[in-house]
């Protein structure tokens, strides 16, 4: 979507040096494109059914919870260690350097449920990974991974088909 690329912010050398930030708050000033979005999510979902939306801390939290609501079913936090007051089940990943963790609620989602698995960008995968084996962990499974942006040059795609074949982003950053 032409206007999603116009409208994003890319910042150089954020939070370091050779990383460049594709920024989304201009988005959210934008009320309309960030219904035209939401939308293009449920269009691109082409009806199958989905039980419940999981957002990524904490930008997956925004069109997470605005998909979560026109899809009319329960919307789901995936957070960062120690963030979630009630029992949690954990995954760790790798990154660049070191490691992360992100749990969830043990009775967020049903076993058989249907999830749709949100965040703002695709990078490597590795945390969209991370998450989807989380819901898989609950007996769910990943219908369909949803991004707004995906880095495709950084190829994190073949790190998410394991989970689900359904992978949709709405722009593609392909040749950087
Ligand atoms: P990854 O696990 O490598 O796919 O990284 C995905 C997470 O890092 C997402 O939650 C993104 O919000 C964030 N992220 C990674 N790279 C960027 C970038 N260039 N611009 C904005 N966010 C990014």
């Amino acid at each position: 979507m032409e206007k999603i690329l116009k409208t994003i912010r890319n910042v150089p050398d954020f939070p370091k040096p050779g990383i460049q930030f594709k920024d989304i708050t201009p988005i959210l000033h934008d009320p309309q494109l960030c219904r035209e979005i939401t939308d293009a999510f449920v269009e691109k979902l082409g009806g199958s059914r989905i039980d419940a939306v999981v957002g990524i801390e904490s930008r997956g939290f925004l069109f997470g919870i605005l998909l979560a609501q026109k899809l009319n079913v329960p919307f789901v936090m995936v957070r960062k260690s120690g963030k979630l007051p009630f029992t949690t089940v954990g995954m760790d990943y790798a990154l660049e350097y070191g490691t992360a963790r992100i749990e969830i609620h043990t009775d967020a989602l049903q076993p058989g449920w249907n999830v749709v698995l949100h965040d703002d960008l695709l990078a490597t995968g590795g945390t969209a990974a991370a998450a989807a084996r989380l819901i898989e962990m609950q007996g769910a499974q990943v219908a369909a991974f949803t991004f707004v942006v995906e880095l495709g040059f950084l190829g994190g795609r073949k790190n998410l088909g394991e989970h689900a074949g359904n992978i949709i982003s709405l722009v593609n950053y392909d040749g950087e």
